[in-house]
């Protein structure tokens, strides 16, 4: 008898069988597929680009595809994590704050997701804590197997369910032989025993190291990083060599006999000037095809869509290359040291500049270090500016002396999020004559709070799930730049992650003086976006929301294509 058709036999949980298989109503084991993907050798090899190319190639076929990334972490969600250390926090549409990967594969797959893509130890154990206090274990004693396992492959199950996912994409965090993402690995393991064989397709990523002094490449700690997943009983299917360059003939036929990979499923996966050329390669390797094949799927493909989605990307890819308008932006900001806290909006500004024909150069500002007598000299190559979110006190004041610099001179400006409340105080102190104008979160008891902490927001303390986040419906002013850069559409979304606002009561006052609040919220009096009239300045605008977080690479955001297109005027 199949482990499946013993599972379905049994009571998930009884006093009678050992077997602990926690299946959501209306679960049929089988019936889904999983990729699960886990990293040998070392952390940071691009899982999650590996993955969301693959679960692309799939989706381009007509298959409904779901991905979700398991983190080793013991936060319940990324909203407390700092982005210097661990890149953006990215938010999705229902408020959900999640790693930075999320972003990616929303980016790969033109695809919302939502908390169910998304899991962490934390969340993982605090599920489990909670049943045990109910008394949903029978009293059993509950363990890390099956109990903690049977929670992980519950969560994959539910996502398989509730998305309708053809093929579900599981991205196993850290490196295997890590402590902290062992469980995860032993619940992937149960979960290809009992959704039985042809279910469920292992994919190591792993590195094949090129030492200098050697100079050819080198499979060993490969072939020993696979070993180590093959010990936890574990043999995968697939494995992807990341390297410098294209993994040689060799090295792949070593790692073919060390790991009963066959060869032609011992790909290379190594590095292209963009993400963006990843699903070709893997396509051009035939690995689309052979997931397909390792999991039954191959009849089902729709290769017209295929094709068609197809040519739409590899134009896409074509037009990366050939970009060659080039402009820079400026982007000022206080983790300029660490390039991840910017991801979706080094992203945004690509997709942007990919479909306008323009090759974006970044230059990072510290704001820390400018004033009014330095910022036009540090401004001076840059044809438009981004002031981006951002959190505290440092280096605001630069921030201000830059939007000042970008209003007077008719320089192209995006604020985003910290960046629009900066072009508010800005315009309130230099404009309106408010020099005591502020935030609250800069100072406190300051005498013209013109940002404040949000109403419904003041009685909330302590940090951590106390912001406005997600994704909230804007009703723009029609005959605004806004309205134009987004098509005249009279109702827009967009996603936000901010506590602070513009106190409604300087709006009439603001406005009077020439700022135009051209987005705001369908009821409340927030104010989401703002801009200057275009006949005072080529492109002023801000918005209180993260527009980056929703670009993507064959939809821009309009506020972002709209910068680029002003720098490019700029630039003549
Ligand atoms: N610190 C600001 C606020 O909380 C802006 C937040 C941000 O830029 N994400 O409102």
């Amino acid at each position: 008898m199949e482990a499946r058709e013993l599972l379905a036999s049994v009571s998930s949980l009884s006093e009678e069988t050992e077997f602990y298989t926690p299946l959501p109503d209306g679960y049929k084991l089988g019936q889904c597929r999983y990729v699960i993907v886990v990293g040998t050798v070392m952390s940071g090899l691009g899982k999650g680009i590996f993955s969301s190319s693959l679960a692309k190639l799939l989706k381009d076929k007509g298959f409904v595809v779901a991905p979700i990334k398991l983190e080793g972490y013991l936060n319940i969600d990324s909203g407390t994590l700092n982005p210097y250390r661990h890149g953006e926090v990215f938010v999705l549409d229902d408020g959900k704050e999640c790693d930075m990967d999320l972003g990616t594969y929303e980016r790969m797959l033109d695809q919302d997701l939502c908390c169910d893509n998304f899991a962490t130890s934390g969340q993982i154990l605090t599920e489990v804590l909670e049943k045990e206090r109910k008394g949903s274990y029978l009293g059993r004693d509950v363990q890390m197997i099956p109990h903690v396992t049977g929670e992980v492959k519950m969560k994959l199950r539910k996502l398989a369910l509730n998305s309708g996912a053809d093929v579900v994409f599981v991205e196993i965090g850290g490196t295997v032989g890590d402590y902290e993402n062992a469980y995860y690995i032993e619940a992937a393991r149960e979960l290809a025993y009992e959704e039985g064989p042809g279910k469920v397709c292992f994919v190591a990523l792993t590195y094949v190291m090129e030492p200098k002094i050697l100079g050819e490449q080198k499979s060993k700690a490969a072939q020993l990083g696979v070993k180590r997943l093959m010990a936890m009983g574990i043999q995968p299917h697939i494995i992807a060599c990341r390297a410098a360059s294209p993994a040689s003939e060799k090295v792949r036929q070593k790692i073919s006999i060390y790991t009963n990979v066959p060869i032609e499923r011992v790909v290379s996966m190594h590095d292209r000037e963009s993400i963006y050329m990843i699903p070709e390669q893997l396509r051009q390797a035939g690995t689309d095809q052979q997931v397909l094949e390792l999991l039954g799927l191959t009849d089902k493909a729709d290769k017209k869509a295929d094709q068609r989605h197809h040519r739409q990307w590899t134009d896409f890819v074509r037009r990366i290359k050939e970009a060659d308008h080039e402009i820079t932006i400026g982007i000022t900001g206080k983790y300029t040291a660490l390039r991840d806290s910017y991801a979706s909006i080094i992203k945004a500004l690509e997709h942007a500049g990919t479909h306008l024909g323009a090759k974006v150069s970044i230059q990072w500002i510290d704001t820390t270090e400018v004033n009014s007598q330095n910022v036009a000299e540090l401004l001076k190559n840059v044809q438009g500016i981004i002031v981006p979110g951002g959190f505290g006190i440092r280096g605001t004041q630069g921030k201000i002396a830059c939007i000042e610099y970008a209003r007077t001179h008719k320089l192209p400006f995006l604020g985003i999020c910290l960046g629009f409340q900066m072009a508010v105080l800005e315009f309130a102190r230099n404009v309106c004559s408010l020099s005591g104008a502020n935030s609250t979160e800069i100072e406190p008891d300051c005498a013209e709070p013109v940002i404040d902490i949000l109403p419904e927001q003041k009685k909330i303390e302590g940090l951590g799930g106390n912001m406005r986040l997600g994704g909230q419906d804007i009703d723009v002013t029609p005959g605004t730049l806004a309205a134009d850069l987004f098509g005249q559409a009279r109702r827009i979304r967009m996603r936000f992650r901010h506590r602070y606002e513009v106190d409604p009561k300087y709006i009439e006052q603001l406005e009077k003086a020439g700022l135009i609040f051209s987005g705001r919220h369908p009821t409340q009096p927030i104010m989401q976006i703002l801009e200057l009239s275009r006949e005072l300045h080529p492109y002023f605008i801000g918005t209180q929301a993260h527009p980056c977080l929703t670009s993507r690479p064959l939809r821009p955001n309009p506020m972002f294509s709209g910068l680029v297109e002003a720098a490019l005027r700029r630039a003549g």
